[in-house]
């Protein structure tokens, strides 16, 4: 498909060998987290679409949103940096932010920053419209990409991560059954569950919902994978007629939530999380991040306990889908003696 390579793929995938021990259950993990440096982590897959359809409308600026810690807004900077264009971002705060982590980066690499508050950022996208109208009165031409680039264009990114994953299989000479991943604005569960869907892989795809809940989530990734329909259209991976059967067949429950590990809240930590993010560091050498990687494998750790959701799961691959820029601004919370 018609994209900009930027990210480093595909992604490594290994065998959590002390986890997997643990847990008594085979798990395995795919490195998105180390698509890159600056543009490290998920977000980047779905760059690729949406700011090869920047370039394409020959904009020279890219504008976007997300939390203060945004992992999302820190790799789009870093992409418009990258090519010489202007970039500006909205950040949701509650009090004056501390220099660190993503935010740090984002004023680093250049961009812009407006910030909003928890309020404002329900009208995010007309804030947005209004700040793409600012730049342009001084002669720029802004694209503006929606908050963690998930929709149409930007799932897209997943939609290729799930046939990477099945080209793996074959050269690692194994089958997935679960596929595990955390989820905060759906744009990577849609594009692995459209490609599971559109290429019949048969596969279970678990999103660990790190805020909201499911009924949330499954409209969401609902929505974005029929925008992402005319695309998949143009891109030559599905006939009219295909698209036109998906658009209708489509449901809310072709997409499996959990959200029994949101814990205290969007980018709030519990002891256990925390505990569980020093314990893989220190077993695997595999940080997660506590926004979202953390939340979705100590769901992982707790869903393969007696009676858990993932046992005889089968084969898992946990995506890494990043953040650990995230994790520096909450270093003193750590115990690490
Ligand atoms: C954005 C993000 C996610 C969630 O992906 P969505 O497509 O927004 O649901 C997961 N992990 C990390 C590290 C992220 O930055």
């Amino acid at each position: 498909m018609k994209k900009l390579n930027l990210a480093n793929l595909p992604t490594k995938i290994y065998k959590l060998e002390r986890l997997s021990k643990e847990l008594d259950a085979p798990i395995y993990i795919k490195r998105d987290d180390q698509t890159g440096s600056e543009w490290s982590g998920n977000k980047i897959r779905k760059l690729e679409f949406a700011v090869q359809e920047a370039l394409e409308q020959g904009c020279d600026m890219l504008i976007t949103t997300g939390g203060i810690q945004s992992n999302h807004c820190r790799a789009t900077v870093a992409v418009a940096t990258y090519f010489g264009m202007k970039s500006a971002v909205l950040l949701r705060i509650s009090e004056q932010p501390p220099l660190k982590g993503n935010y740090f980066l984002d004023l680093l690499l250049g961009a812009d920053v407006k910030f909003c508050t928890k309020e404002e950022y329900k009208r995010r996208d007309e804030i947005m419209a209004q700040m793409a109208e600012e730049y342009r009165k001084q002669g720029y031409k802004p694209y503006v990409i929606p908050e963690g680039a998930s929709n149409g264009i930007g799932t897209l990114g997943y939609y290729n991560a799930m046939n990477e994953i099945v080209m793996q299989e074959k050269e690692l000479g194994i089958k997935f059954d679960t596929i595990v991943v955390a989820t905060g604005s759906g744009g990577t569960c849609a594009g692995l569950n459209l490609a599971n869907i559109v290429k019949g892989y048969g596969r279970r795809i678990v999103s660990m919902a790190v805020c909201d809940d499911v009924e949330y989530f499954q409209k969401k990734a609902l929505e974005i994978s029929i925008e992402a329909l005319p695309y998949l259209v143009s891109q030559g991976e599905i006939t009219d007629e295909r698209g036109e059967e998906l658009r209708k067949s489509l449901k809310m429950a072709d997409f499996e939530i959990n959200d029994k590990y949101v814990g205290i809240g969007y980018a709030l930590s519990r002891p256990e999380e925390l505990e569980h993010i020093k314990k893989t560091a220190r077993t695997e050498g595999v940080i997660f991040d506590p926004v979202y990687t953390g939340k979705a494998t100590y769901g992982i750790r707790c869903e393969l306990e007696e009676g858990g959701s993932l046992r005889g799961a089968g084969n898992i691959l946990f995506i890494h889908t990043g953040g650990l820029f995230g994790l520096f601004p909450i270093s003193e919370t750590f115990d690490v003696s």
